[in-house]
């Protein structure tokens, strides 16, 4: 990655910390689920509220270190307005990218690509993939019908 591309996705990643995006207090949601990275200490609360079938609107409280706050703060970005399967695919790839993983479909992802400098540092990992962790195990329980139950990045 050349020199500039990383300063951006630095300034980036800062900003998404500095001014979390999700951050506020969603009095009326459908569905929440927290998650925890233990080997950090990092915590979420997600709140969704659903409009249809899509995300209306969504509250991110994430008390971790910088790369989870941000990580948190991208995804309440990116969220807004799409369908449950457009996020957990969206999530999916994130996780695959930090995961260094080839991505499987043809899918743009903007400035979430910022976070991809993040899996050069393995013990970071975990800390940008506590929020889309989160986020796919309230959906997909939503989707079964069931409470999703407290994640933690494996
Ligand atoms: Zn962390």
């Amino acid at each position: 990655m050349d020199e500039k591309l990383n300063d951006l996705y630095r300034d980036i990643l800062m900003d998404h910390y500095k001014y979390p995006r999700g951050n506020k207090n969603l009095d009326n949601f459908d569905l929440e689920n927290e998650g925890y990275n233990p080997a950090c200490g990092d915590d979420i609360h997600l709140k969704i509220r659903l409009d249809g079938g899509k995300i209306d609107d969504i509250s991110v409280d994430c008390i971790g270190c910088a790369i989870s706050v941000a990580s948190g703060s991208m995804l309440a970005d990116i969220v807004r307005g799409k369908s449950l399967e457009e996020v957990i695919k969206i999530a999916k790839a994130v996780k695959a990218m930090l995961k260094g993983e080839k991505l499987s479909e043809d899918i743009n992802l903007g400035d979430l690509e910022a976070l991809k400098g993040v899996s050069k540092f393995p013990v970071r990992i975990k800390c940008a993939l506590l929020s889309w962790t989160t986020i796919i195990d309230a959906l997909e329980a939503r989707q079964a019908g069931q409470k999703a139950e407290i994640s933690r990045t494996e």
